[in-house]
């Protein structure tokens, strides 16, 4: 079983759609399950949105192996829908979402959700996660919803290069939550593009919080494959 996180796929950054293409078409063949927890796009304004017909064939390709593959909304690709999922045959996960893996409750997010911290952002995730916007967002021309979402990222980018490291990390606290919530032992999440593994203990009992890396310099993916989680760096 492979988790990713944080693909980021651009239209204008080939190198990483060309590593990312190259691991459907290998590693993740092996597999019998792919998990992509979030932003695999870097932009989807839309499922008619067409800058991307080789990686949708790729997962499609995937799935029509046999292999099951599950995708959860990130900040940047959280219009991803129903159509994606008709193209690709992947399936669409709520995020948060508790799975069991070998009889092991693990509880699988973007990671967005937990950066309570970053009370500008948080917001702004209230506004366009809600379904009434979404509905309204997706009537626009596809080159207006384009301008709209290049204005997000430029927007993101004076935001990231202004705020401080910590405040862009997960709070303890919601991580905390998150575990009691869900009673899962296991967290696996991305998002902060900060690859790790930390161990912790919750009432006593061991914890542990997985962070997937981001793909813009490297890949970057989490096996779990005889019991065991490995997190992986995948060089270019
Ligand atoms: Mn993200």
């Amino acid at each position: 079983m492979l988790f990713v996180s944080d693909v980021h796929l651009d239209a204008e950054a080939p190198e990483s759609q060309r590593q990312f293409l190259d691991f459907l078409g290998t590693e993740a063949r092996r597999a019998d399950a792919l998990y992509i927890l979030g932003d695999l796009f870097e932009t989807w304004v839309g499922d008619d949105d067409e800058d991307y017909g080789a990686v949708l064939e790729a997962l499609a390709g995937l799935t029509g192996e046999g292999i099951d593959c599950f995708v959860l909304h990130g900040n940047r690709d959280f219009l991803i829908g129903q159509r994606f999922c008709a193209r690709t045959g992947c399936r669409l996960l709520p995020d948060p979402v508790t799975v069991q893996l070998d009889g092991e409750r693990v509880l699988l997010t973007h990671g967005d959700a937990l950066c309570t911290d970053d009370h500008p952002y948080q917001e702004l995730r209230t506004v366009v996660r809600d379904e009434v916007w979404q509905k309204r967002f997706l009537t626009l021309p596809l080159a207006t919803r384009r301008m709209f979402a290049n204005e997000a990222r430029a927007g993101s980018r004076a935001h990231t290069a202004r705020t401080i490291p910590i405040i862009m990390d997960v709070n303890g606290r919601a991580v905390e939550k998150a575990f009691r919530a869900t009673r899962a032992r296991r967290i696996i999440h991305g998002h902060t593009h900060r690859p790790g593994v930390h161990d912790t203990l919750l009432e006593g009992q061991p914890a542990q919080r997985i962070v997937l890396g981001a793909w813009y310099e490297q890949g970057s993916c989490l096996l779990y494959q005889d019991g065991r989680y490995e997190l992986r760096t995948l060089p270019r």
